[in-house]
């Protein structure tokens, strides 16, 4: 089964994001479970938690379906000490939210050098971050979002995937999320159904597609290889839809969320019902 939805609002309190999800006709769903530019947030409260819980059963997302994006200031590959220790708390707060709220899955930005260490040092800071958190906070399935290559990230190449899982001790709760738009930006071709599987037999031969955890579907405003991280509707910009059908069809996307984090979100239930009308077995 296709299991489409978007990062929906959370404002007012996660029990909001499944009803969100559930008007645009999704059967999946990403959201913050703080604010994501905030360091700290309170602590969920129990009843906050409840009526998540019963939301989500309301209306149907199983765990998952959803996956939830921790905050932008965490780098768990920063170089500074001080900083990288703040940024671990700040990520084992959010695993620990996810597993609060009943939630398997944590999708999150690998981190950046800042030019300060090699590629494969920040590379193995995120590694032993990770394995850090699964220490720390049980079942929570850490999954890392390749991105567009822009500044200082790491993560735009499948190669950088690869390397971090390399170092994870337990590779039953560590896997990837591809968006569209940031492997596009990283310059891996999306523009047609050929360009679209070869690049997944690209990942596959270099990460697997076992690691396959999640996707956010975007299309680019950057030109291919461009490491800009600027989405667009689906359609609108440089991918295309053929890319989407093609993803929509084929089996090795079944039964994991496929997010949208376009950029008009009043269009969202239009664009899911355009991607359900590609599915051939819906
Ligand atoms: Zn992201
Ligand atoms: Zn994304």
């Amino acid at each position: 089964m296709k299991l489409i939805g978007a990062h929906v609002s959370a404002a007012g309190g996660v029990f909001n994001a499944p009803e969100n999800a559930a008007k645009i006709g999704a059967n999946a769903f990403a959201l913050f479970t703080k604010n994501q530019r905030q360091w700290v947030a309170k602590p969920l409260e129990q009843d906050v938690i409840t009526a998540f819980k019963a939301r989500c059963q309301q209306y149907g997302f199983k765990s998952e379906a959803i996956l939830p994006h921790d905050s932008y200031l965490i780098n768990l590959g920063n170089p500074e000490t001080e900083k990288l220790e703040k940024s671990r708390a700040a990520f084992i707060d959010e695993m620990q939210r996810c597993n609060q709220l009943g939630l398997t899955l944590l999708n999150f930005h690998p981190g950046s050098h800042l030019k300060k260490i090699s590629e494969s040092d920040c590379l193995r800071l995120i590694a032993e971050s990770i394995n850090m958190a699964h220490q720390e906070v049980p079942e929570v399935v850490a999954v890392i979002e390749n991105t567009a290559g822009q500044g200082s990230n790491v993560g735009w190449r499948f190669e950088h995937l690869a390397e971090i899982i390399d170092q994870i001790e337990d590779k039953s709760r560590v896997g990837v999320c591809i968006d569209t738009c940031h492997t596009f930006a990283a310059g891996y071709d999306l523009r047609s159904e050929a360009a679209t599987e070869a690049t997944f037999t690209e990942f596959d031969q270099v990460v697997g597609m076992s690691f396959l955890r999640g996707m956010h579907l975007n299309d680019s405003k950057g030109k291919l290889g461009s490491h800009l991280d600027r989405h667009h509707s689906l359609g609108e910009g440089e991918i295309g839809w053929d890319c989407f059908r093609y993803l929509m069809q084929a089996s090795g996307f079944d039964n994991i969320p496929l997010v949208l984090e376009t950029i008009n979100p009043d269009i969202w239930q239009q664009e899911i019902m355009t991607l359900r009308s590609f599915v051939n077995n819906k």
